[in-house]
């Protein structure tokens, strides 16, 4: 007997801080379409200083260009997260230590309604209500989204944590162009 394939909308977030940062975003969209994984829809690109381990970081590397797109899976969150360090290695993604400069870096924000908490997999993703990056695209593709705890994103996004960072939405560029 077929086993029932469920899929859920997802919402992952990208980001890259060195090299041809636009290509390697670009890039992984590319290669997360398969089989199981349908990209359904890719924000506008943010652009912000990079958030460190220490102080000075943001003057020592490179802005980082961020993304949201809308998945369609059929993935377990775990085979999910599998697939995307998958995409991040064939991206080139070292780990240094945590919140370093990378090629490619891709989180799960939301995978349908899922609530996790296991040392491999928080979700929803812990950061999203501090992340201007995170919430601004995502507040884009999804104006009425509300959280699983009940919180709507667009209040989110007029709170001063989001309000307060320096993000700028680089105009004019397309990630993904119509199929
Ligand atoms: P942050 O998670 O604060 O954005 P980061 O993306 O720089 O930091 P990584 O080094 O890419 O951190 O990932 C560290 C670990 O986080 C991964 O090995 C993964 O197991 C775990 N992780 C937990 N929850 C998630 C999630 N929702 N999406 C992606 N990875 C997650
Ligand atoms: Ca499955
Ligand atoms: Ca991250
Ligand atoms: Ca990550």
């Amino acid at each position: 007997m077929g086993q029932i394939e469920v899929w859920e909308i997802g919402y992952l977030g990208l980001g890259s801080s060195v090299g041809d940062r636009e290509a390697h975003l670009r890039t992984a969209i590319q290669r997360l379409k398969g089989e199981s994984v349908r990209v359904k829809r890719v924000s506008a690109i943010y652009e912000s200083p990079h958030l460190g381990l220490h102080p000075s970081d943001a003057e020592r590397y490179p802005p980082h260009l961020n993304s949201v797109i809308q998945i369609e899976t059929c993935l377990s969150p775990l085979e999910l997260l599998d697939r995307l360090i998958e995409v991040e290695r064939a991206g080139g993604r070292e780990r240094v230590e945590r919140w370093s400069p990378r090629t490619i870096d891709i989180d799960i924000l939301l995978l349908g309604s899922h609530i996790e908490q296991t040392p491999r997999l928080t979700l929803p993703h812990p950061g999203i209500a501090q992340r201007a990056f995170v919430v601004l695209p995502l507040v884009e593709l999804s104006p009425e989204l509300v959280l699983p705890n009940g919180e709507r994103l667009a209040d989110i996004a007029l709170s001063k944590t989001i309000q307060g960072q320096v993000i700028r939405r680089v105009e004019g560029v397309r990630l993904l162009l119509e199929e």
